[in-house]
């Protein structure tokens, strides 16, 4: 069919997803994530899908001169050019709350984790050293202090858990207004950051990637943190400063360090983290949000608001305004969004 939309897409998803895309239109698989190749691959389609890999520059949309969504299956958009979509009259939306339960266990699975000294007790059983066992002494989590930096969806969850499950108390730190129902659901107190970091035996990181965000758990933050606190990062790699958290691991400043994300992803198999079960360290390969139900959630509210924005509805979960999206196109002689097919 010839007004068939085209959905060029560099990731596989839940199969919900995948059919209600194949419904709505050609799909195309990215052949690779090679910039070259993408230019030439994205020249013909009307929508763009995409996971945490590849990097959606002006370069590549202005190769992709039909382009009108951007899908993100997650929650991240740091990979994106916000502004250079707008400018460009391109609509970028996302899947907010698909993995917030899902990142949320897996942070209390690092927390546990790290407490318990699991990558130590781990390492000694594999290796035959049952009995060491009685020399890794962990801690409880319950009814210490937890810091969440960042009370968005993800923080404000696990702070709800924290407080429900394990009788926490609960500080965080944000640069926006909280309603008053979500501090009480955490029985959560806002402080500043410094006093977050001073008085927390774990921090936790919410926070988006930008450039408030970038390099906030450095040597200046490391040294105001509770000495023998649990550090936990899910958000994204260069929040923290992996050089000053290694450094902070081996002082003993930190009693242990978990994290999902990592500066360079994929990072080099000889990164200073990596195998350290010596320092406390919880690694995962940004796996937060592989659980079957954050999946399909994530498929399912991509998969709906690319296909619904290509037949001309409004989007559920915009990134950019919709509004100044279309006035840009109208400006720029592009079909309106509410066209439709
Ligand atoms: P969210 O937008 O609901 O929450 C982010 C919160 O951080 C907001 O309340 C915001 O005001 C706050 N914030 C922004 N800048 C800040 C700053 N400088 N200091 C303190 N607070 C600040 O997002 P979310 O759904 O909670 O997700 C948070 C982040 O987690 C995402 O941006 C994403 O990068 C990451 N994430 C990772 C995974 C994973 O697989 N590991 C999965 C989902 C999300």
């Amino acid at each position: 069919m010839a007004d068939r939309p085209i959905i060029l897409s560099l990731t596989t998803m839940h199969e919900s997803g995948m059919n209600r895309l194949r419904e709505a239109g050609e799909l195309r698989m990215a052949s690779s994530l090679d910039p070259a190749v993408l230019h030439r691959e994205i020249v013909d389609a009307d929508a763009l899908v995409i996971r945490t890999a590849g990097t959606i520059d002006a370069a590549l949309m202005d190769c992709g001169k039909k382009l009108r969504v951007i899908g993100r299956h997650g929650v991240g958009y740091d990979q994106v050019d916000i502004p250079a979509a707008t400018e460009r009259g391109i609509l970028v939306v996302y899947t907010p709350g698909a993995n917030t339960q899902g990142v949320a266990e897996h942070v209390f699975a690092m927390m546990i984790g790290v407490s318990k000294h699991f990558p130590g007790q781990m390492k000694a059983l594999i290796e035959g050293r049952y009995n060491d066992r009685t020399k890794l002494v962990g801690r409880d989590i319950a009814g210490k202090t937890l810091g969440i930096v960042g009370f968005g969806r993800i923080g404000k969850r696990v702070g709800a858990i924290a407080h429900a499950g394990f009788g926490m108390k609960v500080l965080y730190s944000d640069v926006i207004d909280i309603p008053r129902e979500a501090e009480e659901r955490a029985n959560a107190r806002r402080v500043g950051f410094d006093e977050l970091l001073a008085a927390s035996d774990f921090v936790t990181l919410h926070v988006p990637l930008d450039a408030s965000t970038r390099g906030m758990i450095g040597r200046e933050a490391l040294a105001k943190i509770k000495p023998g606190a649990v550090l936990i990062n899910t958000c994204r790699g260069p929040v923290t400063d992996e050089a000053a958290v290694l450094e902070a691991l081996e002082s003993k400043r930190l009693f242990g360090y978990g994290a999902d994300v990592y500066t360079i992803e994929p990072p080099p198999s000889d990164h200073p983290l990596i195998g350290r079960a010596d320092l406390n360290i919880m690694l995962t390969p940004h796996s937060a949000a592989q659980s079957t139900e954050s999946l399909r959630n994530m498929a399912d509210e991509v998969s709906t608001d690319v296909v619904g924005v290509l037949q001309g509805k409004p989007p559920i979960n915009p990134v950019n305004d919709p509004a100044e999206v279309a006035a840009i196109r109208a400006k720029l002689g592009k079909p309106p969004l509410d066209r439709g097919f």
